[in-house]
């Protein structure tokens, strides 16, 4: 896989500018199967570029930016069969300089979620997403679904600044158990992995509810709840209205079932994203077809 590491560069991406899209598959390395399915993903849409950048401006002070695992070589060597076109990996300099410069403010959708535990998060996120943008040009970006509000904050900064890319939402990829796969799984000792299913076994919970004829929210938070109670804390378990992510009493349409809880040393999230039409409800998507960010 041909390593970019510089703006520089960056020129070389021009000539995979064709007829069909340029794709971009950000991550932050430590790649899992949950990361390889965006960019199989990616590689259907068009010649894909994958970013790999542990972003330090979406850390807050007290998270595990400097312990985030990084191994560069391993992550080229799972691309290698994948057939992307480039990786490109920045210095943190590149990015950022020394001065402090222009970031982005999210709009509402930021608030509540993990936009309460973790102020200035996605402030980090969009104006890293921002810069990528901006250096790779991609035509299409693809998101994992796992980060929920980040989709959905993301969309709202597409839309809002009027940048020229399609955004690309893609399932969730989960071990036999459900438990989703997230690089900070690593963190977890066997304890805590077996716990650790207790996020995923809440929103089937709740689905559960659902599909059984609930509509209101307040029973579906507790059933979440309950199921967290394995958790060493509960950040949150909530149900909301997507895109906004507004806390309606009773359900219709598109609703996020959300939650964050710490298991030892790692704070995990899981959602799932379902539309309530007239006969049931189905699994749904942010980004999926023919629907605006
Ligand atoms: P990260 O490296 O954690 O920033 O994630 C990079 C991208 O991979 C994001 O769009 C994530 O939503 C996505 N991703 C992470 N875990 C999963 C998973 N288990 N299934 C699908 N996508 C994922």
């Amino acid at each position: 896989v041909k390593v970019l590491g510089s703006a520089d560069e960056l020129s070389e991406l021009d000539a995979l500018r064709g007829p069909g899209p340029l794709v971009l598959v950000p991550t932050m390395g430590a790649l899992h199967e949950g990361h390889l399915e965006l960019v199989r993903h990616a590689r259907k849409l068009g010649p894909a570029v994958v970013s790999i950048f542990v972003n330090p401006t979406q850390f807050g002070p007290e998270e595990d930016f400097a312990a985030y695992p990084r191994d560069l070589a391993s992550d080229l060597e799972l691309l290698e069969p994948l057939g992307v076109e480039a990786v490109y990996a920045p210095a943190v300099d590149e990015m950022y300089g020394d001065s402090e410069g222009v970031s982005i403010r999210p709009g509402h959708r930021a608030r509540g979620l993990c936009g309460a535990g973790r102020p200035g998060h996605f402030s980090g996120v969009l104006t890293v997403v921002a810069k990528l943008f901006g250096l790779l040009r991609p035509e299409v970006a693809v998101f994992g679904r796992k980060d929920a509000q980040q989709c959905l904050v993301i969309g709202q900064m597409v839309a809002d600044l009027k940048m020229p890319v399609k955004l690309v939402d893609v399932p969730t990829v989960r071990e036999d158990d459900g438990l989703a796969l997230s690089s900070r799984n690593r963190y977890l000792n066997e304890d805590q992995r077996r716990r650790a299913v207790c996020l995923s076994r809440a929103l089937r919970r709740a689905r559960e509810l659902l599909d059984a004829g609930e509509r209101e929210a307040a029973p579906l938070r507790m059933a979440m709840g309950q199921e967290l109670a394995e958790a060493d804390s509960l950040e949150y378990a909530e149900v909301r209205q997507v895109p906004d992510l507004q806390e309606n009493d009773r359900l219709s349409g598109r609703i996020l079932l959300a939650v964050a809880a710490r298991i030892g040393p790692a704070r995990l999230i899981d959602n799932m994203v379902l539309e309530i039409a007239e006969h049931g409800v189905n699994d749904s998507s942010f980004f999926g077809a023919g629907r605006e960010t």
